[in-house]
């Protein structure tokens, strides 16, 4: 990680009064734009502008494909965010009087989010409802966690998870 992106870092967290909050989450870097592959709605894409590392398109588009041979639907929800998006997010949580400690549970400081990789990925089913820890009681839940890892993806933060985040089912890393 380059000092001139640290000090970027540094800088944001000092905007938004992190300066001093304890992160266990570590250090991601920031995918470089220009190489982002976008994923098309033939792919599972639920919205428009939806990106991915190649390596973890390629990963994705896998996985996704052979869901679908076994019945069963993933929804890409999120990917790609920029560190720059997920200042945003939090500075509009904090504008509404959201408390911090509640904040840094659910959304990862910026420069701690794997989704500024391009290679983290948020699934979704049909009719479970997005980012919610009922997800774990679909069958595409169950199917992940049988198979995702054939495709390089791994659980990021599970139940009592070390990094003091929330139980997310739903977010998945590609590691290459
Ligand atoms: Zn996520």
């Amino acid at each position: 990680m380059s000092p001139d992106y640290l000090e970027r870092i540094a800088a944001i967290h000092r905007e938004l009064g992190l300066a001093s909050a304890a992160i266990a989450l570590p250090l991601q870097k920031e995918a470089d734009e220009r190489s982002l592959v976008r994923i098309e709605p033939h792919l599972g894409a639920t919205r428009d502008g939806l990106w991915l590392d190649p390596g973890a398109a390629l990963a994705w588009s896998g996985m996704h494909r052979a869901a679908t041979r076994d019945g069963i639907a993933l929804e890409l929800i999120s990917g790609f965010r920029s560190v720059e998006r997920q200042r945003q997010i939090i500075a509009g949580h904090l504008a509404r009087g959201r408390p911090l400690d509640d904040i840094l549970r659910w959304i990862a400081p910026p420069g701690h989010s794997e989704h500024h990789t391009g290679e983290a990925v948020d699934i979704g089913t049909p009719g479970s409802p997005e980012l919610e820890e009922s997800f774990e009681n679909t069958n595409a839940f169950a199917w992940l966690s049988g198979h995702a890892a054939e495709f390089g993806f791994m659980l990021s933060y599970p139940r009592e998870n070390t990094f003091g985040v929330g139980y997310e089912p739903w977010h998945w890393r590609f590691r290459r």
